[in-house]
């Protein structure tokens, strides 16, 4: 394949986030919570998780425990078994209860609208201080890179990276700002509709034309 100039790949890029943001047009998270904080504990879950069986565990997980406090102080056994289901639930748990007393000493039990603060919490990398600053408080600070924006990012051709701090590097410069959250969206669900891992339906992809990887 030919080299793209920046200019021709951000061209690209537009295009392939126009069709997206069209055919998914929502830019709701599918993860169910009822508060900023019960978002961050679905979003520390839903790691090498989906996000449908999170949705499982989190309403019983939420009538027993739902208050930074309650996860500060819950028994670690108690909360093992609560999220068990969701696998990694050894170090989830640590996450949860360490994330909770950072929130309580640091916050007074709010969670934090800014990348710095949010990423400073155990547990908390940027994905899921992408993810809670874009979908509870509407403040878009990066992308959001997934297994998916990983994936799709790669077929793409938007980058060449594999770790999600380089590709969230690559992917800003191409797409404007005020559209990173819905984008990153917009791929993930592209991702688990269209393009999945190992059997990409290349002839119904809507970006098929953008696509360099197309039914390679
Ligand atoms: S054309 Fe194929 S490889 Fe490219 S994004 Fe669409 S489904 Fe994925």
């Amino acid at each position: 394949m030919l080299k793209e100039s920046a200019e021709k790949k951000r061209e690209r890029a537009e295009k392939i986030a126009k069709n997206l943001l069209k055919e998914y047009p929502s830019d709701q998270t599918a993860l169910h919570y009822g508060d900023p904080f019960q978002l961050l504990v679905a979003v520390i879950l839903s790691a090498q998780c989906t996000d449908a069986r999170v949705n499982m565990v989190t309403p019983g997980l939420f009538a027993r425990l739902s208050t930074p406090h309650d996860f500060a102080h819950a028994d670690v056994r108690e909360l093992e078994a609560l999220i068990h289901s969701t696998g990694f639930y050894h170090n989830k748990a640590k996450n949860i209860i360490g994330c909770s007393q950072s929130l309580l000493q640091y916050h007074n039990g709010i969670v934090p609208q800014t990348m710095d603060e949010l990423f400073a919490l155990p547990g908390v990398g940027r994905k899921t201080a992408n993810v809670v600053l874009g979908a509870a408080f509407g403040k878009i600070e990066g992308v959001v890179v997934d297994t998916h924006v990983i994936r799709l990012s790669n077929r793409l051709n938007l980058t060449k990276e594999v770790s999600a701090v380089k590709i969230e590097q690559d992917l800003m410069p191409l797409i404007k700002k005020k559209y990173w959250f819905h984008f990153s969206h917009s791929l993930i669900l592209h991702g688990r509709k269209v393009c999945s891992a190992r059997k990409p339906m290349c002839t119904e992809c809507s970006i098929l034309q953008f696509c360099p990887s197309f039914l390679v």
